[in-house]
């Protein structure tokens, strides 16, 4: 960040005090070298509260200048009438291969992190990913995958063996926060967890994981053991393991998806987390828009008794591949066969719930795609919550859905990945990460029935000084996303 800056020192008296007044004044004077300018938007940014049309210059991939005089740059975008925004910071999508990026670009995406899950092999992850993404990308390390890698379970997405449903030998556990700890040696963001996936972890196990992560200062992001309403197994209760967690070792907590864990009981799960966090916790949460949750019918989440923990049937399952709803026998058999399934069971008000309060961040949660059927939130998610929620339904406003997916997620992560203080701002020296959209166009296009559409009203991307969107379009085969992550200590 470069600027010309003259100092002009004048002497005020006032009440016989004299003092000096320094005035800062930019000259623009080396704006003809900016590489990009976002001219006359609407710029909007949840940190200063800025609401206000705005020139923005972008040069070496940083926001170097927000200015109300014009500014030269070798390329000008027109964006009257458009938002602009902080590029969207997605905390949880499982779904990290190019075409995830692709319509997550469209959506609004500039960082997309999966962060629940997570991988067992970190530097790999990362590896994997450089100088190939279109948008930048970020990865936890899931106490789920080390389990299952320590314990050789043969699931692929999630564990449907022994790492769900065996207790850990004393030698398991050992080596199962050894790999904790070595994937945040290598730069995890986070930890992940879903105890939901892996019951047979004891509580004495998850406070263990907690203790790695505090002494990094990393944040647990949870799919909590339970959901839903029948004690004693209620998500109520599931917070209470991961508060008590989080409050005996000081690690942070992060509940992901407290809609589809708390469903009706939802503003109880979210009163939980309040409490906590008025009481001193650096607890946190976040929520989807959609009154469905997805996750693989194999998994420990469908063992005996889901029905009554759900409070749904057979009928209120969706078979994702094509589109079905299951009866008795088609459960059984798809349950051998293994695929993901979308379950009806979010009442609408859980979600109104959640966007409506200000501490709820928003995360897709989107899933990996594996045929034309897929829960439609990696898709549309961001798009979603500002078309209909904010425009439709005004059920927030637009500044504070900004901050439930820029600023928010920034300053979850920041303290132990410090990029992250450049990122989900529109500030000078913060990343160019920035999403320029219609507020009056917005909105998801991707449903149930037909989830592989891209959002609309996204005018303009950019990831790191470049465009990933123009004029609506994608554009192929440039790479401009880097690593999110934290430093590496190994
Ligand atoms: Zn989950």
């Amino acid at each position: 960040m470069r600027k010309e800056v003259f100092l002009l020192t004048s002497t005020v008296f006032m009440a016989g005090v004299g003092f000096s007044v320094v005035v800062l004044a930019d000259s623009h004077a080396d704006s003809a070298a900016l590489d990009v300018v976002i001219a006359g938007g609407r710029v909007m940014d949840p940190e200063s509260g800025l609401d206000a049309i705005r020139n923005v210059g972008v040069r070496g991939g940083k926001i170097v200048d927000i200015s109300e005089q014009p500014l030269q740059g070798k390329q000008t975008i027109d964006a009257h009438g458009l938002a602009v925004a902080p590029g969207f910071i997605d905390l949880h999508e499982h779904g990290q291969e190019p075409r995830n990026y692709e319509f997550q670009a469209h959506d609004g995406v500039t960082t997309s992190l999966e962060l629940e899950l997570g991988t067992a092999d970190v530097a790999a992850w990362y590896a994997r990913r450089q100088g190939h993404s279109l948008i930048n990308y970020g990865v936890s390390v899931g106490h789920i995958p080390v389990r299952m890698a320590v314990m050789h379970d043969p699931g692929s997405f999630l564990p449907v063996a022994d790492a769900a449903h065996r207790a850990a030998t004393p030698a398991e556990l050992q080596q199962i926060d050894a790999g904790i700890e070595r994937g945040l040696q290598s730069g995890a963001l986070a930890v992940g967890m879903g105890i939901n996936y892996t019951e047979a972890a004891s509580h004495s196990e998850i406070v263990d994981v907690f203790k790695v992560a505090a002494a990094h200062g990393a944040s647990v992001h949870v799919h909590l053991r339970f959901h839903g309403l029948k004690e004693p197994r209620t998500g109520l209760a599931a917070v209470e393991e991961v508060i008590a967690a989080a409050a005996s070792t000081g690690a942070p907590l992060h509940v992901v998806h407290i809609t589809s864990m708390g469903m009706q009981d939802t503003p109880r799960l979210i009163e939980m987390v309040e409490g906590a966090r008025e009481r001193g916790l650096d607890v946190t949460t976040e929520a989807y828009p959609y009154a469905a949750s997805s996750t693989s019918i194999e998994s420990a989440v469908f063992d005996p008794g889901w029905q009554e923990s759900m409070g749904i049937t057979y009928k209120d399952i969706q078979w994702a591949k094509t589109g079905e709803r299951l009866t008795a026998e088609t459960f059984e058999k798809y349950r051998k066969e293994g695929g993901i399934v979308i379950i009806f069971s979010i009442p609408e008000s859980a979600v109104r719930e959640a966007l409506v309060n200000p501490i709820v961040m928003v995360a897709s949660d989107g899933m990996p795609i594996t045929g034309s059927k897929v829960h439609p939130r990696g898709q549309g998610t961001f798009s979603r919550v500002l078309g209909h929620y904010v425009r439709e339904e005004k059920t927030l406003d637009l500044m504070t859905a900004l901050r439930k997916m820029t600023l928010l997620p920034a300053q979850r992560l920041e303290k132990r990945a410090p990029m992250f203080q450049n990122k989900g701002r529109i500030r000078v020296g913060a990343d160019a990460d920035i999403t320029v959209f219609d507020p009056n166009t917005i909105i998801d296009k991707a449903t149930f029935e037909d989830p592989l559409q891209y959002s609309a009203g996204i005018s303009y991307v950019f990831v790191n000084g470049v465009a990933v969107v123009k004029e609506g379009d994608l554009i192929s085969s440039i790479f401009p996303g880097r690593a999110a992550r934290a430093p590496i200590s190994q």
